[in-house]
Parts: structure tokens; C-alpha cells; sequence
């Protein structure tokens, strides 16, 4: 249904039920727990996906502490541990030239990530 929108699981805020990323809030996947790297539908309470059999919570890399599949930044010390393809939301490797699930060109994004 074109135009019907949905409540973001994160702040509320109504969003399209296709986006991919909350508009408000800017979080990935704003109306359904989804994988960060296949996309499958995932429970929040599993430790590696189902379909990509990918950990699904990963250590920091500087403090070890847990970082769940809805957040991308460590809550203990905000390390960034994910980066997400601006145009479909999938975890894609820093530096890469383009995403490998969408093949949007992230040159453009790296820049504006300002490390
Ligand atoms: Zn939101
Ligand atoms: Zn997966
Ligand atoms: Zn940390
Ligand atoms: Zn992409």
C-alpha cells in the first residue's frame, strides 16, 4: 500500500512502511527486527542469524563490551562497530567502494562520515 506509514520502534515517529532507515531518529530498520547483513527477519533475543549464520552481537572493539543488531555504536564508549549502506541499510565493510548487496557507490559516504 503506497504512502502507509508505520510507527518507528525506536522513537515512535510514523514512517514508510518501505524505509529503510527512520528519517527521525536515523536508526536502520525502524519497523522490524532485521538481520544488519542478510536482511532476514530476526528475533532480538538470538545471538547469530538464522539464515547468514552471522553473530548477530559482536564485541566492541575497544571496550568488548556487547553490541546488539539495533545499534551500531557501542553504548559503553560509542566506538562506531558497523557501518550501513546509506541506501538500503546493510552492514558493509569500511572503505568499500560499493555495497555489495544494492551496489550503491560509498565513496561519497565515507567522505561524510568525517573520520
Ligand atoms: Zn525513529
Ligand atoms: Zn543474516
Ligand atoms: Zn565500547
Ligand atoms: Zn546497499
Amino acid at each position: 500500500m503506497p504512502g502507509y506509514k508505520r510507527a518507528c520502534r525506536f522513537c515512535g515517529r510514523l514512517v514508510d512502511e518501505d524505509s529503510v532507515a527512520c528519517p527521525f531518529c536515523t536508526r536502520a530498520h525502524p519497523l522490524a527486527p532485521v538481520c544488519p547483513y542478510c536482511v532476514a527477519p530476526i528475533d532480538l533475543a538470538w545471538t547469530v542469524c538464522n539464515s547468514c549464520r552471522k553473530p548477530l552481537t559482536i564485541p566492541c572493539p575497544k571496550c568488548a563490551s556487547p553490541v546488539g543488531p539495533d545499534t551500531d555504536a557501542c553504548e559503553k564508549c560509542h566506538a562506531v562497530v558497523r557501518y550501513r549502506c546509506p541506501a538500503c541499510a546493510v552492514v558493509v565493510v569500511l572503505d568499500a567502494k560499493k555495497c555489495d548487496r544494492c551496489g550503491a557507490k560509498l565513496k561519497e559516504y565515507w567522505k561524510a562520515q568525517a573520520r
